[in-house]
């Protein structure tokens, strides 16, 4: 195959140094170590340009290649609706694009409309941009525009996205971001921002949300967005009520609630839906990752019919429609390949697979919780962390470079985990795991296994 595959490593590698720009990385680190280089994919087992294996456990190495490598039959099915029709701009429709948008409706009951792009940072761009429009509509005469977001939530790499995003190490150095964005704490118990604990914390996380709106003024105040599990900031779960109590404030003060399901969309926390553990009914929910499993890129911002109706209310202003395009959105191989992707995990039932291996990986990893470092595992369905600490009672971090280390020693027994965004400088230490939907038990058993044998051999 060309398109590279007929260049040999070295030359690879030679020409990865001089003209690839790597996402997310400091690249004088090839000064002295080779770019990693991908070559194929199969089940949960990649191959770089050297010829080495590893188990993904991280699919794709940003949680979304969720039903594996090789699935041909998405591969099969762009092929065919390509050659077919390949694309025609989404202000007229495409039969792919309409079965999708009807599919993920009947995911989301009560849901009404999806409004599909490209990219998690597109599908949130969307739904700020639905939200401030919505109340311009609504409320002429008032300016509700601000957007709240949850420290540690990623939300995206836009200027929009990373103003509602609550992580320094993604948003340093790009300031000033955009104004009418503004942080309230995390959901995260084991490090309570206001040093109580669960259950006898009156939900002070959430209630955080009623303070700020209060202080910004409600009238300002368009929508809350959030993560149902906090992914890249340290895999988060909130207790049960947290939503509960977040629904009811946003109700009280009409802001919107945006639901970001880029990561843990389709199945990944053994629920179609992340949210969908817990008692809460959002009013937009966007999608990216695990839409397509990445085969093609694609998302979606999905409102219920209050948000829709506010668009159409007023015929004769010719400008009250949603005034936003994006040339790729809606492409039909895009589409295409997220109706197969939904048919193979309906197919194969995978997200009670999900479910299942998801409680077994739970189970496996207490085997680490008497390590000394280990502060704590957390998790849901096929998604977990394990927050490292130098000494328990004072939970401080373990060092980057011991994360480094320990990472590599995985790495070097053929197995591929990821670590927590910096949302905090200083704060790089929880190992994070999201192995596909189709992984065995003895492939768990040996992410466990590398692990373990990390934590015995780091210094
Ligand atoms: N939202 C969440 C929760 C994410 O984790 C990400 C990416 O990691 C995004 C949004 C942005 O998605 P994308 O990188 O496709 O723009």
């Amino acid at each position: 195959m060309s398109y590279g595959y007929d260049l040999t490593p070295e030359e690879l590698v030679e020409k990865d140094r001089q003209n690839l720009w790597h996402h997310l990385t400091q690249h004088k680190i090839f000064d002295s170590t080779e770019p990693t280089i991908i070559v194929e994919g199969k089940g949960c087992i990649i191959k770089d340009a050297r010829g080495r294996e590893f188990l993904d456990c991280v699919s794709g190495g940003v949680w979304c290649v969720n039903v594996g490598y090789g699935q041909e039959s998405i591969a099969k099915a762009v092929y065919e609706q390509l050659k077919k029709m390949p694309y025609y701009a989404l202000s007229a429709g495409n039969p792919p694009a309409i079965k999708l948008a009807e599919k993920l409706v009947s995911l989301l009951p009560g849901t009404a409309k999806s409004y599909i792009s490209n990219s998690g940072s597109e599908a949130n761009e969307k739904a700020f941009k639905m939200s401030r429009q919505y109340f311009r509509l609504k409320y002429p005469n008032k300016d509700k525009y601000k957007i709240i977001y949850r420290h540690r939530d990623y939300h995206g790499t836009t200027f929009a996205a990373l103003s509602a995003t609550g992580q320094d190490e993604r948003r340093m150095g790009f300031e000033p971001l955009v104004p009418g964005f503004v942080g309230i704490p995390a959901a995260y118990c084991y490090r309570c921002s206001f040093g109580k604990s669960y259950p006898g914390c009156n939900m002070e996380c959430a209630r955080a949300l009623e303070d700020v709106i209060l202080s910004e003024g409600p009238d300002t105040v368009a929508a809350f967005i959030v993560e149902p599990i906090t992914a890249g900031g340290g895999i988060l779960v909130p207790q049960a009520e947290y939503f509960q109590v977040i629904q009811e404030i946003c109700q009280k003060y009409e802001v919107l609630l945006i639901l970001d399901e880029v990561v843990c969309g389709f199945g990944r926390t053994g629920k179609w839906f992340g949210h969908q553990h817990f008692d809460v009914s959002p009013d937009m929910i966007t999608m990216a990752k695990g839409m397509a499993s990445s085969y093609m890129p694609i998302s979606a911002t999905v409102c219920k019919p209050h948000i829709f109706e506010q668009f159409i209310n007023d015929p004769a202003d010719t400008f009250a429609y949603f005034r936003d395009i994006s040339t790729y959105g809606g492409s039909a191989g895009s589409c295409t390949a997220a109706l197969e992707n939904i048919k193979i995990i309906e197919e194969q039932n995978l997200v009670e697979r999900v479910k299942e291996m998801g409680n077994y990986l739970l189970e496996s990893l207490k085997e680490l919780a008497g390590f000394p470092v280990v502060g704590e595992i957390r998790g849901k369905g096929l998604f977990a962390g394990i927050e490292l600490v130098e000494d328990r009672s004072t939970k401080v971090p373990v060092s980057e470079a011991y994360m480094g280390k320990l990472l590599s020693i995985i790495a070097s027994q053929g197995v591929l985990v990821g670590r927590m965004n910096r949302s905090v400088p200083g704060f790089n230490n929880v190992v994070t795991m999201a192995p596909m939907y189709i992984v065995s038990k003895e492939e768990l058993d040996r992410m466990v296994g590398a692990i373990k044998k990390a934590l015995e051999t780091v210094q």
